[in-house]
């Protein structure tokens, strides 16, 4: 029987079959936890480990110092590098001055390898969200200097003649949107060979979230502002035409959000932990709605 039969008698929730925290992010919070208990000192970490404010909260109190620069992190620190990894110059700068904990995510790991493996004769067309440290850290290891970091669809109008392009995807971008220039690109350079697509832990959770906005009025999405992979989630919830909100706590659940919904849908990103999935779940119980079970699609 479908979890969503008899939807219609009640204000109910339901939860995202594949939500919150990768493996990916897992890794990189146990890594620290074990840097902890090894390390006695501060652990200087560059930016974020994974994007959401709780977990980085969380860190502080454990010992964590976050720097935007290395040039804030006093030699012979420990420091650390964050699940989205860093480019290998500011690798090769940051061993010389620190003891270095590598938390990048494998996956993000396979993506620099790629980008590495591109020809300098090649041209590197990169789709992610510009700045992006995941991004800055895979562009680092490109083979080549012609490099194209490619946002959205204007972005890829504007590219120049290309002859011997390759492609790869951040892993937290939108699989339509990479569909969707990939198409575009393929007619302009049918040569183009797509190297690096999103990750296995992006695509089932956009997957997921469609099944929820698909027998769902409205959708929440757990996560931080900054979280690409909760932003997508939001998007990918509004393309199949329902209400979506990235809430990072359930503080941020209004009556107004969810105005008219008698069925709401609850997932959150990939750095986002299970503390906040059930504290937005929490509130949903005190506005009036029962759990209706998690919706496998
Ligand atoms: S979203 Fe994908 S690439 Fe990013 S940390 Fe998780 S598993 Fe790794």
């Amino acid at each position: 029987m479908s979890p969503f039969d008899g939807k219609a008698q009640k204000k109910r929730f339901f939860t995202a079959g594949v939500c919150g925290f990768c493996h990916g992010v897992r890794r990189a919070i146990s890594i620290f936890e074990q840097a902890c208990s090894e390390h006695k000192s501060k652990i200087y970490v560059l930016h974020e480990l994974v994007h959401n404010t709780f977990v980085s909260r969380n860190m502080l109190v454990r010992g964590a110092v976050f720097v935007d620069s290395i040039d804030d992190i006093p030699a012979g620190a420990v420091a650390m590098i964050g699940a989205h990894g860093v480019s290998p110059q500011l690798e090769k700068l940051m061993r010389e001055r620190f003891t270095v904990i590598d938390s990048t995510c494998p996956r993000v790991k396979t993506l620099q390898t790629m980008a590495e493996n591109v020809k300098p004769d090649e041209e590197l067309i990169m789709l992610c969200k510009k700045g992006h440290p995941e991004a800055v850290g895979v562009l680092g290891y490109s083979g080549t200097e012609k490099i194209y970091p490619v946002s959205d669809v204007q972005d890829a109008a504007n590219l120049p003649e290309l002859k011997n392009a390759v492609l790869l995807s951040q892993t937290t971008m939108s699989g339509a949107f990479v569909r969707e220039i990939h198409e575009l690109l393929k007619k302009r350079f049918p040569e183009l060979e797509f190297i690096g697509n999103i990750c296995d832990a992006s695509s089932k959770r956009q997957s997921s979230v469609e099944k929820l906005a698909e027998n769902c009025r409205c959708v929440l999405v757990v996560g931080s502002p900054h979280s690409s992979n909760a932003a997508e989630l939001v998007g990918v919830a509004e393309r199949c035409g329902v209400a979506a909100y990235l809430v990072e706590n359930g503080n941020a659940v209004t009556s107004d959000m969810l105005a008219g919904a008698d069925t709401v849908g609850v997932t959150a990103g990939a750095s986002t932990p299970d503390e906040l999935i059930d504290d937005v779940k929490k509130r949903l119980s005190e506005l009036g709605y029962s759990d209706g079970d998690v919706c496998n699609g």
